[in-house]
């Protein structure tokens, strides 16, 4: 490789953030379990000035094996910088919480992962926030929602759970003009699908408990952006609220995203089949997913996703009756929440009972909502199993359905 030439992602995947340890040369990294690390007198005991290259001193503070994920996910991003969280929420927690204060104006996502959307309409105006929800794959909305006084715009694609997606590129431009910064939650894409920091975004999060860990044993979140923002974050608001990644999570995800891009090529591949299966199927009456011709937004799946991820979602008659029948024959998948392992999930999200628990849209919202995902949502994360195994195991499942 030439002294200028980036390495590719398996290559990153692998070997960013780690190297042999320098006392037992140790090829694997090993897992500090410590919670202290003996320091200098005259240490200060305030995380106050804490520098980004200070020594350990409390792993709430840092920690070498979170330290060496953080590392690894900046390479996969492409970011300056990264903040490992104890689970996604605590990532746009603390995202949050460091960007927003009383009176500041948000626009986010009408359709978001379920606790983020419970959270902007529960907890964050009663600290005083504005929010705007809206259609972020409608650039008109966008357009005429962010304003001035706007702090943040917050994004989610493909969107959970409908697989919506947002051009970031645009959302960008329009936020980045009206001074506002952008934060786009990439846990359905991951960095091997799209690298929102180089399309403009200001803040990618993740909840590493999905693809990134891959094996449905870890949940962890991150935050990366660029140096300047993610500092004072991680000193003023992540070191404070303590929502920080066990150093053992850290390492079983490192572990994951060691075989990421080989997972993601898998289980893209599988959801291709399947999903071609589902639209062929006579008992199911739409499918989503970002590699159709059919998907609304084909076109920018294409020019914004290398890959197209393994979720799928697909509608069948009477929905309820259905998921009774699916979570009894199904042998393959488990019937669960949850996504990104290595082994396939399945789960049905009745529309009415989410816009009541989660969503609270105006009529017109879920009548957009409705028009883009119908009535009734069957949830699928393709694992790496053979995909004509999945396909069979639906086949029998849905047999006689309708
Ligand atoms: C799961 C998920 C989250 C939250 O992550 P946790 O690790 O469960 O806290 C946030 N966003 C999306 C898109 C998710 O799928």
């Amino acid at each position: 490789m030439g002294a200028n030439q980036e390495a590719g992602m398996r290559t990153k995947a692998v070997h960013a953030g780690e190297k042999p340890d320098p006392i037992t040369r140790a090829s694997a990294p090993n897992l500090v379990m410590s919670t202290t690390f003996t320091a200098e007198a005259g240490a200060s005991f305030s995380v106050e000035g804490l520098e980004a290259d200070a020594p350990y001193y409390y792993t709430r503070w840092g920690n070498p094996t979170v330290r060496q994920l953080e590392q690894k996910l900046m390479a996969l991003e492409g970011a300056e910088a990264c903040v490992a969280f104890g689970s996604g929420m605590a990532a746009v927690n603390s995202l949050f919480f460091y960007h927003l204060s009383t009176d500041d104006h948000l626009v986010i996502s009408d359709v978001s992962y379920a606790a983020t959307a419970e959270l902007t309409n529960d907890i964050l105006p009663r600290m005083g926030i504005r929010i705007s929800k809206v259609n972020m794959s409608d650039l008109d909305e966008v357009k005429r929602a962010v304003t001035s006084e706007t702090k943040l715009v917050y994004a989610e694609t493909p969107c959970n759970p409908i697989l919506r997606l947002t051009d970031i590129r645009a959302v960008g431009d329009i936020a980045h003009t009206a001074g506002a910064k952008l934060a786009v939650d990439s846990t359905f894409a991951t960095p091997i699908a799209t690298k929102p920091l180089r399309l403009g975004a200001d803040y990618v999060v993740h909840s590493l408990t999905k693809y990134l860990c891959g094996h449905g044993d870890a949940v962890g979140g991150a935050l990366l952006g660029r140096a300047e923002d993610m500092e004072p974050l991680r000193q003023k608001v992540a070191i404070r609220t303590g929502g920080i990644l066990s150093p053992f999570n850290a390492w079983l995800i490192m572990r994951g995203i060691a075989t990421l891009p080989l997972r993601m090529s898998a289980h893209e591949a599988g959801a291709q089949c399947v999903a071609e299966f589902l639209e062929g199927n006579t008992s199911v009456k739409k499918v989503i997913y970002p590699g159709l011709p059919s998907h609304p937004q084909y076109d920018l799946a294409k020019e914004q996703m290398k890959n197209f991820s393994g979720m799928i979602t697909f509608q069948v008659e009477d929905g309820s009756r259905a998921a009774g029948i699916l979570e009894e024959r199904l042998k393959i998948f488990h019937y669960a929440v949850s996504l990104g392992h290595h082994r396939s999930l399945i789960f049905y999200l009745p529309t009415q009972a989410l816009f009541e628990s989660s969503f609270k849209l105006s009529a017109g919202q879920q009548q957009s909502f409705r028009e883009f995902a119908g009535e009734g949502i069957f949830r699928i994360s393709v694992g790496l199993e053979d995909p004509e195994d999945l396909c069979r195991d639906l086949d029998q499942g849905l047999s006689g359905l309708i």
